[in-house]
């Protein structure tokens, strides 16, 4: 084994640090960075606490401020995305999805889930939590036109199988689901409606993005940091149904988690705020970002999905990269010319082309909460060009993007301008 000294773990993270908030232009879809204000409230005694149990009501002592902050963040969450109950413990949007299954189905039960060429998430399928719960998939089918699940052929499908639960929302997709389009076939047959909001979380608070809560949907599941730029977590929201959020509350410790992160929860709150003040501004600047960045690409030379439709109404744009050499080398080479992308299977793609597929996901989310607009998109553009059409050295076009890159690191609609006391902090114990 390589043994490495202090001094050099120090150095790889500050490394990190530098290259992936100073230098690269990142644009992963599922990722986002915290406030300064937020990422303050993350850094806390409360990483090394547990707090097993109700506020109020713990299995252990010491917990007395934790028990006012956590049912502040339950409120505050089910506030912003229109839910009477919520729950913030989760430490991840695929522990949340589990407690949710857990409830809805028992082993050998069906759950219609969205197609996997519209976006569903490995935790809605057999090879991930659904198929941990024993739980059966059946893929609504795909309408490859709207790029969407098929409505009529969903109804349809309701009505046979009439499955426990249906699941939607997704991972890599561009239009929304459509949730009041199945909400009467799915309240027909008693199937409750599990909306993941775990990339557009942040776009739904921020009300650029239909709020499936207000469209039929009964549960709202999401991770709290793609769209949604707080510290890594999970959380979920019931619109109305008391004895099924408690079934779902008891079904989250103690079956799939003992200690839920207590630090993650302040950080939360503090994202929470900004949004409630900002979340406006920034879910519609991101979404117009992401159209400009999809018109400047298809501008560019390249293909770019959902032309017909608009490109996009979400934080993502998806390009089809075959001419550039496949999603595997085009990922590859923008890394090398610091911009951070994923390779990612496009509709028409067999699964078997997972490790080379056709395509690129993008996500503008991060670089606009950096305070990038269309202009920057439009420059974003141009490296892409650069690099994967007109085959520049990446290594030349690294230092650019990082000139342009350094003029954005302040993060907006955020706190971070007022001038808050940071009394006690554990930054003055640990300095
Ligand atoms: C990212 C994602 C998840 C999983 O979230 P984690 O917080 O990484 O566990 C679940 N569902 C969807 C649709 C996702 O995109």
């Amino acid at each position: 084994m390589t043994s490495f000294s202090l001094d050099e773990l120090f150095n790889l993270i500050s490394n990190h640090n530098k290259w992936r908030l100073r230098y690269t232009v990142n644009l992963i879809a599922s990722e986002n960075v915290m406030s300064r204000t937020a990422w303050l409230a993350y850094i806390s005694d409360f990483e090394h606490r547990y707090a097993e149990g109700k506020p109020g009501k713990r299995y252990y002592e010491g917990t007395k401020y934790i028990d006012i902050l956590e049912p502040w963040a339950n409120e505050l969450m089910a506030k912003l995305v229109h839910a009477k109950h919520a729950d913030v413990r989760p430490t991840s949007g695929t522990i949340s999805n589990a407690g949710i299954f857990r409830i809805l189905g028992d082993v050998g039960d069906k759950a219609l889930i969205a197609p996997v060429q519209a976006g569903a998430h490995v935790s809605h399928t057999k090879y991930g939590t659904l198929g941990a719960l024993g739980i059966e998939q059946v893929e609504m089918p795909y309408d490859s036109e709207s790029m969407n699940v098929d409505v009529d052929k969903a109804i349809k499908m309701i009505e046979e199988v009439k499955p426990k639960f249906i699941v939607m929302g997704g991972s890599v997709y561009l239009f929304p689901h459509p949730v009041r389009e199945l909400a009467d076939a799915a309240k027909s047959v008693g199937s409750r409606i599990v909306y993941d909001a775990a990339h557009v979380l942040g776009l739904i608070v921020g009300g650029a993005w239909r709020n499936p809560l207000d469209h039929g949907a009964d549960i709202i599941t999401a991770s709290t940091h793609k769209t949604f730029p707080g510290p890594q977590g999970g959380f979920y929201g019931v619109r109305e149904d008391e004895e099924l959020f408690k079934a779902i509350y008891k079904t989250i410790f103690p079956y799939f988690l003992s200690n839920h992160h207590l630090h993650h929860i302040p950080a939360l709150l503090v994202t929470a705020m900004e949004m409630e003040s900002f979340g406006e501004a920034y879910a519609n600047q991101v979404v117009r970002n992401a159209r400009r960045l999809a018109e400047a690409l298809a501008e560019a030379g390249f293909k770019v999905l959902g032309e017909h439709l608009g490109y996009t109404r979400s934080h993502q744009v998806v390009i089809d990269v075959r001419k550039q050499g496949g999603g595997h080398k085009a990922a590859k080479m923008l890394q090398d010319a610091n911009i951070i992308v994923n390779k990612n299977l496009l509709p028409y793609d067999p699964p078997t082309a997972i490790k080379d597929p056709s395509g690129l996901r993008i996500g503008v989310q991060e670089m606009t909460r950096f305070g990038m607009k269309e202009d920057e998109m439009e420059v974003i553009a141009g490296f892409f060009k650069e690099v994967l059409i007109d085959k520049k050295d990446p290594k030349e076009v690294a230092s650019r993007v990082s000139e342009f890159r350094a003029g954005f690191t302040s993060i907006k609609y955020s706190f971070d301008d007022r001038k808050v006391e940071f009394h006690d902090t554990v930054l003055d114990l640990i300095k």
